[in-house]
């Protein structure tokens, strides 16, 4: 007998990658084997010198398909097995193992919109539905669209065995949230990129796409982000290793900004719940701030932070190591 296995990768697509998958049969009982792609077809080789190499880096049970069949996420190489440039994974992995005593955690709050026949899913034909207000947290057909596809996606998470820890409604209609985390920099990474990858496949089945895109609509609607929670061993008993992150991070804001996503000028204006990317502040509470510390932590003396800036289209493999390599960095001293 055989069982499935999705090969899953993510693409040299600019300025934002893009996830790509097929499936692989195998005798029941075999080892999931490196395998391989046409890069030509993906912007990660020439024509002449097409081959790149799949490596499997992280595997778990397939709940579109069930069974013993099973998702691989993967690593892109050179067939020489070096990194390919693309691969963002492994330029984490180090800087995570160097930090690897702090313990951080990360938790990502990942939105992002469906789309049908062009236009986000409750916007009316060549119009606009009633301002954002109602749609947040909402329910009723008048204020949520898409909850069925949303309550799948969430099933397939927990099947599969991701460490999604919600979902809600957003402020735009159509507009949608989920968390991953807590967990380590790259397993959080993985399983978003997992989570990513089901939430299209389980749309596709309902005739509707999800995009990552960071301002999906121009005028008075909300963007779509990534906010990023963020602790150390430290951070989780002690408020001065808070103030350490914040600080930190403001000492490296412009190199943060730019790996948090393409078009991050378009949703960080200082408008819609965001604080301007051309200036770094931190504060208490303040969901127009670039790094909010929850309340409860100011309360507590230790806890999280939340970066507030990374788009929902960035590379989690790059948005956690900027926050480890400048927060660990800062807190070694
Ligand atoms: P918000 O109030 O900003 O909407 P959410 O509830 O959507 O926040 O998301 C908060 C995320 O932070 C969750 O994924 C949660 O698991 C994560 N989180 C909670 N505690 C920590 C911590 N100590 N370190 C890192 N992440 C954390
Ligand atoms: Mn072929
Ligand atoms: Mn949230
Ligand atoms: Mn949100
Ligand atoms: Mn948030």
């Amino acid at each position: 007998m055989t069982y499935r296995a999705e090969y899953i990768w993510i693409d040299g697509t600019e300025p934002t990658a893009r996830l790509r998958s097929k499936t692989k049969i195998l005798a029941d009982g075999a080892d999931l084997p490196i395998w391989g792609f046409d890069g030509s077809s993906t912007n990660q080789a020439p024509g002449k010198n097409s081959d790149c190499v799949l490596k499997p880096v992280f595997t778990c049970p397939d709940p579109i398909r069930g069974g013993d069949d099973v998702l691989v996420l993967c690593e892109v190489l050179l067939t020489d097995m070096t990194p390919h440039k693309t691969n963002t994974r492994a330029q984490l992995t180090p800087v995570a193992e160097r930090f690897a005593g702090q313990d951080s955690w990360f938790g990502i709050e990942q939105e992002y919109t469906f789309f049908k026949e062009g236009r986000p899913l409750g916007f009316p034909v060549g119009g606009f539905p009633a301002p954002q207000g109602f749609y947040y947290c909402g329910v009723g057909a008048d204020e949520v669209y898409g909850r069925e596809i949303v309550e799948a996606h969430l099933d397939a998470c927990l099947e599969a065995g991701l460490a999604i820890s919600g979902i809600n409604a957003e402020v735009m209609p159509g507009q949608w949230e989920f968390q991953v985390g807590p967990a380590g920099p790259v397993e959080v990474s993985d399983q978003l990129w997992i989570a990513r990858w089901l939430l299209y496949r389980i749309a596709e089945d309902f005739g509707v796409s999800a995009t990552l895109d960071p301002k999906p609509v121009q005028g008075d609607w909300n963007g779509a982000g990534a906010h990023t929670n963020f602790s150390t061993a430290a951070m989780r008993s002690g408020y001065d290793a808070i103030i350490t992150a914040c600080e930190a991070l403001g000492e490296k804001a412009s190199e943060h900004i730019a790996g948090y996503g393409a078009g991050i000028e378009k949703r960080l204006t200082g408008m819609h719940e965001t604080a301007p990317w051309s200036e770094y502040s931190y504060g208490v509470s303040d969901r127009g701030a670039s790094v909010r510390i929850p309340w409860q932590v100011e309360v507590d003396k230790h806890g999280y932070i939340e970066d507030r800036r990374p788009n929902a289209n960035c590379d989690p493999y790059v948005v956690t190591r900027l926050i480890v390599g400048t927060c660990c960095e800062a807190l070694e001293k």
